[in-house]
C-alpha cells in the first residue's frame, strides 16, 4: 500500500470505473457525488460491512470473492425492498501492509458484480488501519413510491415463499473449515454460494414492479430469522412445513454427514442471500409470471402467515416452536 499512496489507490479506481450513468451527475473525483433521481422514484439506500475473520476469511475466499460479496449483501437488500440497484459508494479500511495486488482483486470482484447489474461506483473513501480488512459498501437503488416491499406488508392467510434453495451457504462455509474437498458439483456450488452469493435482484425489482408480493425480505440471517422478522412487523405468527423447505442438494448431504438435521440447520443458517415473500394465494398467477419474466431460480411455498402469533415449524412427527436464527454477535470471530 504504502508505495502507492491514497492518490495511487485513487487513481486505480477511477481508472476503471466508467463514466456516470444516467441519474448521476457528478460520480467519482469531487467531494461528494450528486445525483439527480428520475422524478417520481424514491431512493431505496442500504448499507453493509464486510470484516475479515467475521464474514469472510483470506484462507478461502480471495479478494475479488470479497469484493463480490461486499457488493452482492447490499445489492440482496435492495432486491428485498423491490428497488432497482444504481449506484455504491465503496469505504475501505486497510491495513498498511496489505498487497496492491489485494485491493486490485477487490476491485475486480465488486466491479464485475456492478457491471453485470448496472451499478455506478460513484464515490467512496479509503482509509489505513492497525485493525482487519473492512470493505464497507453503501448502495442505492430507485422505486416507484407504491411499489416499494416491506417486512410489515404481511396479512394472516398469505402464503410464505422462499427463492431458490437453502442451506448451501451455511454448509458451504463449513466445508472450507473442515478443508473438505468439495469436488462434486453439489458440494462446490455450496462454497461458491459461500463466496460469491448471486443476489435475487431481477426477481425482487420484477415482484415489486409487479406487486406480485405483500411483504418480502432477504436470507442474510437464515430462513428462521427471515420469518420472525415478517411476521413479528406484520403483526402475524407463521407456520412452516419442514418438509417443504428446499434445501440444497449438497447441503442435504454435508447435514445428514455430519449426523445433523438438514431442515434445522437449513431454518438456522445464514447467507444464502435469497427471497422471502409474503403472496396471497389469489396473487399466485402474478408472482409466477414475474418470477418466470425475471429468469430466477424457482419458488417454493413452504408456510403460510397466521392469525396466532406463534411461529411454528411442521414436521410428520408433530409441531415444534421456530428454531432461533442466526446471531452476529454470537458468531465467532
Ligand atoms: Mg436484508
Amino acid at each position: 500500500m504504502g508505495a502507492v499512496g491514497e492518490r495511487g489507490l485513487l487513481a486505480r479506481i477511477r481508472a476503471r470505473v466508467p463514466g456516470p450513468p444516467a441519474g448521476v451527475t457528478i460520480g467519482i473525483g469531487d467531494d461528494a457525488a450528486v445525483l439527480a433521481p428520475a422524478g417520481r422514484t424514491h431512493a431505496v439506500v442500504t448499507v453493509d460491512s464486510l470484516v475479515e475473520r467475521i464474514h469472510f476469511d483470506r484462507r478461502w475466499s480471495s479478494p475479488a470473492d470479497v469484493g463480490h460479496k461486499a457488493l452482492a449483501v447490499n445489492l440482496s437488500d435492495l432486491a428485498a425492498m423491490g428497488a432497482s440497484p444504481e449506484w455504491a459508494l465503496l469505504s475501505l479500511a486497510m491495513p498498511g501492509d496489505w498487497p496492491v495486488a489485494e485491493f486490485d482483486g477487490v476491485l475486480d470482484g465488486l466491479l464485475a458484480l456492478a457491471a453485470a447489474h448496472g451499478v455506478a461506483v460513484i464515490g467512496g473513501n479509503l482509509a489505513r488501519t492497525d485493525g482487519p480488512l473492512v470493505v464497507n459498501v453503501t448502495c442505492g437503488g430507485a422505486c416507484r413510491p407504491r411499489r416499494v416491499l416491506l417486512r410489515s406488508g404481511g396479512r394472516p392467510g398469505d402464503d410464505l415463499y422462499v427463492s431458490g434453495t437453502l442451506g448451501a451457504a451455511a454448509a458451504g462455509l463449513e466445508m472450507l473449515q473442515a478443508g473438505h474437498d468439495a469436488a462434486g458439483a453439489d458440494e462446490a456450488a455450496c462454497v461458491a454460494r459461500h463466496r460469491r452469493p448471486d443476489p435475487r435482484v431481477r426477481l425482487g425489482v420484477a415482484i415489486g414492479r409487479a406487486r406480485a408480493a405483500r411483504a418480502a425480505m432477504d436470507l442474510s440471517d437464515g430462513l428462521a430469522d427471515a420469518v420472525r422478522q415478517v411476521a413479528e412487523a406484520s403483526g402475524t405468527g407463521a407456520s412452516i412445513d419442514a418438509a417443504a423447505v428446499p434445501v440444497a442438494p449438497g447441503a442435504r448431504r454435508w447435514f445428514a454427514s455430519r449426523g445433523e438435521d438438514a431442515v434445522s440447520r437449513t431454518l438456522a443458517g445464514g447467507e444464502d442471500y435469497e427471497l422471502l415473500l409474503a403472496v396471497p394465494p389469489k396473487w399466485r398467477g402474478r408472482l409466477r409470471n414475474a418470477r418466470r419474466h425475471a429468469a430466477e431460480p424457482g419458488l417454493t411455498r413452504i408456510g403460510t402467515l397466521t392469525k396466532d402469533r406463534a411461529l411454528v415449524v411442521r414436521r410428520a412427527d408433530g409441531e415444534g416452536p421456530l428454531p432461533d436464527g442466526f446471531e452476529h454477535f454470537r458468531r465467532d470471530g
